[in-house]
């Protein structure tokens, strides 16, 4: 539906989108995730045209839109501030652009109407912008770029200005709207968790490349480098280099640990930098010392923090000389799983199947 092909963005001498290519599919929500200034807008900017690539192109639908002005392109966009017009109400508001293209009465009522009811607004039809809440109003952007059915609708941190419940409330609603209308979605975040709660597909994004883009369990669980694994949910990331043993390759940590690697990819040669990474929830903590067991390694700590999330505790351990996170489940009724606190001495278990080597860049 929306492809960029090696787009490329100067601003003076910087590339802020740097030969970037990436194809979106037809009725996909899809993310552009990224730390601030990695260059998400200025992508979604060219692709609504407010600004032009200084080398690749665009695609819609298989045409080249590279060179055509905003108004021309079939998609809609809706940035972080809204920009609803104070003088009218919200359905005046939403039949803007109908009645600017020319839409007759008849039409122009009854697809208010549909939108509307879409966007749950019906009772506040009348109402001007500034008596709506936050969530309100930004349904009311929604609506006013949906009426004109654009084929794609960008989004730019549409719900930055949000509390978390309505974020989640208008994260459905989007899901909903999605399902109900299949329009193709195109988000820009820096909000992982948004990103990852919503979307059907994530790029993440730094310094103006695609790191990585895939769905959301794709990234989490195998993430491409040690940059996306640090962006992306909690991870405990060893520094560390690969030999190549008696017993094959494997990558020796810093912290200690030295992890065989079975299946071995091109960039894995003798003597290089990489990155174990370890998720939380793959530690295990328990009071007494376990049995040696081949594949599994068990490191002596001290609970130095403990977090309490309601299912789970985020424990922080000491062990080997540095920190290492642990998620556990605090289990169903009538199961007594081990919590320690802050000060026990415990041993931090995990099992060799779980680490990823992963390269540093
Ligand atoms: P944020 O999440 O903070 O909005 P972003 O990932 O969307 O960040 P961009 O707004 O695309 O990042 O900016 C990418 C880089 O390009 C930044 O270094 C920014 O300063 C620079 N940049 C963006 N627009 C312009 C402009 N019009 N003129 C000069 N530099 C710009």
């Amino acid at each position: 539906m929306l492809q960029f092909q090696s787009v490329t963005k100067r601003f003076g001498p910087r590339a802020a989108v740097d030969r970037v290519s990436l194809t979106i599919g037809h009725g996909e929500i899809f993310s552009l995730l990224g730390p601030s200034g990695c260059g998400k807008t200025t992508l979604l900017r060219m692709a609504a045209g407010f600004e032009s690539p200084d080398a690749g192109r665009i695609l819609l639908a298989d045409e080249d839109i590279t060179e055509l002005p905003p108004n021309r392109r079939a998609l809609n966009t809706i940035f972080q501030n809204y920009a609803l017009f104070p003088h009218l109400n919200v359905r005046r508001n939403i039949a803007f652009g109908p009645r600017l293209a020319g839409w007759t009465k008849a039409r122009i009522a009854d697809e208010t109407d549909r939108l509307l009811h879409l966007v749950q607004l019906e009772s506040h039809a009348d109402h001007k912008p500034d008596t709506l809440s936050g969530g309100q109003k930004q349904r009311v952007a929604l609506a006013r770029a949906l009426i004109l059915k654009p084929r794609i609708l960008l989004l730019d941190e549409p719900f930055a200005a949000l509390d978390l419940q309505l974020r989640r409330r208008m994260l459905l609603e989007l899901e909903r709207l999605q399902r109900e209308i299949g329009v193709t979605f195109v988000f820009v975040t820096h909000d992982q968790t948004e990103a990852m709660s919503i979307s059907h597909r994530v790029a993440v994004m730094a310094d103006g490349r695609i790191l990585q883009s895939g769905t959301p369990r794709e990234i989490y669980d195998r993430p491409a480098n040690r940059c996306v694994a640090a962006f992306i949910g909690d991870a405990n990331l060893l520094n560390g280099v690969l030999n190549a043993g008696d017993s094959g390759l494997h990558l020796a940590t810093e912290a200690g640990p030295r992890i065989p690697i079975h299946q071995t990819e091109p960039w894995m040669t003798t003597g290089t930098a990489a990155t174990l990474c370890l998720r939380p929830e793959h530690l295990t903590l328990c009071t007494a010392e376990p049995p040696a067991e081949p594949g599994r390694e068990a490191l002596l700590g001290t609970v130095r923090d403990a977090i309490y999330l309601g299912t789970h505790t985020q424990f922080v351990v000491a062990a080997a000389d540095r920190d290492w996170i642990a998620l556990q489940h605090h289990g169903g009724p009538g199961e007594a799983r081990f919590l320690p606190s802050i000060g026990d001495d415990l041993w931090l278990t995990f099992d060799h199947r779980h680490c990823r080597p992963l390269p540093n860049a």
